[in-house]
């Protein structure tokens, strides 16, 4: 659905969103809704399942912290958990991945109902907690990101390698994606819709969405463009000044795992491994078309590289493989439930 509606936020855009979120809670009937916990000190940012919507003043999804994947947890979430009905919230790489889940593994969503927000970045972990605690708390380090949701976040040049070069920043593919980059937070923000029948429970066909020719609207297409191509200059920086390191072939990136010794970090944070992870056969090999079926849908989230132990740059290293992998197809990780993965 392209309609888009508008959320006034009265100069306090966290209090709206949080209030957005219980009545969505309330209209979809919830029970209960999973969203990383950012009550729990400055270090800390795990998941958390809430089971009433009075738990919402808990939730911040502006924190420029993230630790996990929260698509990585789901199956498993699904399978222990009996709720007839799963609120998520996910950033826009968590919504890609669990997307490309799906065609790895056949994951079922009809259970889960997928919030998705535009993510405005996020930094490395001792770079976040030094500047909460300059802040005075996490909760004013995510302030300071929506007062400058306009401009797409603070300090990007100190965010995580993946962010710095995300493909798309933007909230899609969710039942609820929600808006915030480009826009004057403090005023208002942007939400669309999956589908009719979510328009409906949401009681949206009785509000006029924001008018096609709105300057609003425009504001955040500008926006979002401009971080887009902002990122692919980043991108195509750290890949000119990898470029000795980049693989050319999945066989590349297979040794380099082999020689890795018994180390599998990377693959054990990775939401797609969590459906669909590589074997390692006798003699530690991994087979290449494995390889290359995990890395055509990556999502770009970087956990991988905050994994990593040698300190590789594995969001360049697997992106760019991504790439190799997907170009002769146009296939893009993420993009559609529909679209098939371009196996041979
Ligand atoms: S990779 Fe993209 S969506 Fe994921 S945290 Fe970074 S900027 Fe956000
Ligand atoms: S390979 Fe790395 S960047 Fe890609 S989805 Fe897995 S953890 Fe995320
Ligand atoms: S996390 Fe790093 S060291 Fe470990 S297997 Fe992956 S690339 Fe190798």
């Amino acid at each position: 659905m392209n309609r888009r509606w508008m959320l006034k936020t009265h100069g306090d855009p966290l209090g709206r969103v949080r209030t957005f979120l219980g009545d969505v809670w309330q209209q979809l009937e919830l029970d209960s809704l999973l969203v990383p916990n950012t009550d729990c000190g400055i270090n800390q940012l795990e998941l958390r399942r809430l089971d009433s919507p009075g738990q919402l003043h808990q939730v911040n999804p502006f924190q420029p912290l993230m630790t996990a994947n929260t698509a990585r947890y789901l199956p498993g979430l699904l399978n222990v958990c009996s709720d007839a009905r799963m609120g998520v919230l996910l950033r826009p790489c968590e919504m890609r991945a669990l997307v490309e889940m799906v065609k790895h593994d056949s994951l079922r969503l009809d259970r889960l109902f997928t919030i998705c927000i535009d993510c405005l970045g996020t930094l490395p972990q001792d770079e976040y907690e030094w500047r909460a605690a300059r802040k005075g708390s996490p909760g004013a380090l995510a302030q300071e990101a929506l007062q400058f949701a306009r401009q797409g976040g603070i300090v990007p040049y100190r965010y995580r390698s993946a962010c710095q070069m995300c493909f798309s920043p933007e909230a899609k593919g969710g039942d609820v994606n929600l808006h915030v980059l480009g826009l004057p937070a403090r005023q208002y923000l942007l939400f669309d819709v999956g589908s009719e029948a979510v328009a409906e429970k949401l009681g949206l066909n009785m509000k006029s969405p924001v008018a096609k020719e709105s300057l609003v609207l425009s504001e955040w297409d500008k926006a979002v463009a401009t971080l887009v191509d902002r990122r692919i200059r980043a991108r195509d920086r750290v890949s000119h000044s990898l470029a000795a390191t980049l693989p050319d072939t999945t066989r590349d990136i297979t040794e380099m795992l082999e020689g890795c010794g018994n180390c599998q970090e990377c693959l054990k944070v990775c939401p797609i491994c969590a459906v669909d992870f590589p074997d390692r056969r006798a003699g530690g090999h991994y087979a290449d078309h494995e390889v290359a079926r995990w890395l055509m849908s990556c999502d770009g989230c970087g956990m991988c590289e905050e994994a990593c132990p040698e300190h590789r740059p594995l969001s360049a290293i697997f992106g760019h493989m991504r790439e190799l992998l997907t170009e002769p197809s146009g296939y893009v990780p993420g993009r559609s439930l529909e679209e098939p993965l371009p196996l041979n």
